[in-house]
């Protein structure tokens, strides 16, 4: 049964099958038990949703956040999303989850609002497989059940989604709806460039293989600058992710890109550590310590 499931994995076109064999061993859990626990899991509601800052160079305030998933497993503790989220693209359970993921964000961001935090948008991912679904109608009961502003909201999706010309008249239609939409780890993906124009795009999420090295490589440099340079051009907003020095803090600000996310400026944590966060949140004093270190 694990062959099965592996060859599945495998032709998905994703490597899949090589980062479940070690996970599973770890685990000591076959693939068809990961499946059945995750199933499980999704109805006992044992996720739960961290969210990372986003911070604007230019002024140092924190102008988004980012949802990402964690499953509470009774015994195995908190279990990483990349230890999941691909068994349950493969499983087709990450519709059911993916769902959960956007519901809870909304009510999230509207419950900051309410509670007096500015209003910013949290970034919500989806995979490929939920455009297979109605997206626009799942979007729209997100929002009217929290009544969370659109704008308050923002879809990331990955160059994956964009392969498929058949998603422009669903990603037309969200735009249309007033949410905002990113790609998520941009610069690694096989598809051609074209689709920045085609796809109605607000921002671009430069991936964090690019900043790791920003100060040691100068390859990488040239990359994010010709990333943040095509985003000017196209009037995309570039948000850098993995940002964890003040080194490439400087190098960002000085290219001219627009925001940073990553453990320098605050880890995932949970919705009540986040609130304490922002509420002690001094923008001024992050552009102060970029200046000092
Ligand atoms: P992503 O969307 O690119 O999210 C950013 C990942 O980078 C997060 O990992 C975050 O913890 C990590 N990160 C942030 N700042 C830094 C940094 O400074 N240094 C380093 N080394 N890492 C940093 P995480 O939370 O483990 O999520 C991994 C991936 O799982 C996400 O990558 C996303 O593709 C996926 N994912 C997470 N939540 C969801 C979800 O609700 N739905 C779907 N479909 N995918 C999700
Ligand atoms: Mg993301
Ligand atoms: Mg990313
Ligand atoms: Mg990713």
């Amino acid at each position: 049964c694990a062959d099965t499931a592996m060859y599945h994995a495998k032709s998905s076109g994703r490597n899949n099958y090589q980062f479940f064999a070690p996970a599973l061993r770890s685990y000591g859990f076959e693939l068809l038990q990961w499946e059945a626990a995750l199933r499980r899991a999704i109805e006992r509601q044992e996720f739960v949703l961290h969210y990372q800052p986003q911070v604007s160079l230019g002024s140092g305030a924190l102008i988004g956040v980012e949802a990402l998933v964690r499953w509470h497993h009774p015994e195995h503790g908190l279990v990483a999303p990349d230890r999941f989220i691909p068994l349950a693209e493969e499983s087709g359970l990450i519709v059911r989850l993916g769902e959960w993921v956007l519901r809870e964000a909304c009510r999230q961001n509207r419950a900051w609002q309410m509670a007096g935090l500015a209003s910013v948008p949290v970034a919500v991912n989806l995979s490929a497989q939920q455009f297979r679904q109605d997206i626009c109608a799942l979007v729209a009961a997100a929002l009217d059940e929290s009544q969370l502003d659109p704008a308050c909201l923002e879809l990331e999706l990955t160059e994956r989604v964009l392969m498929d010309d058949e998603v422009l008249s669903t990603l037309q239609a969200l735009k249309r709806m007033g949410v905002g939409l990113s790609i998520d780890d941009f610069g690694t993906g096989y598809s051609s460039l074209g689709y920045l124009k085609r796809f109605p795009l607000d921002r671009l999420k430069v991936d964090r293989s690019f900043v790791a090295d920003i100060g040691q490589d100068g390859d990488d440099e040239a990359i994010v600058q010709a990333i943040v340079q095509l985003g000017r051009t196209l009037r995309l907003r570039v948000v850098a992710e993995g940002v964890e020095a003040w080194r490439q803090w400087r190098f960002l600000a000085a290219i001219g890109c627009d925001d940073v996310q990553g453990f320098l400026t605050g880890r995932p944590v949970e919705a009540g550590e986040l609130e304490r966060l922002w509420r002690a949140w001094r923008p001024a004093e992050w552009l102060q310590h970029h200046s000092k270190n």
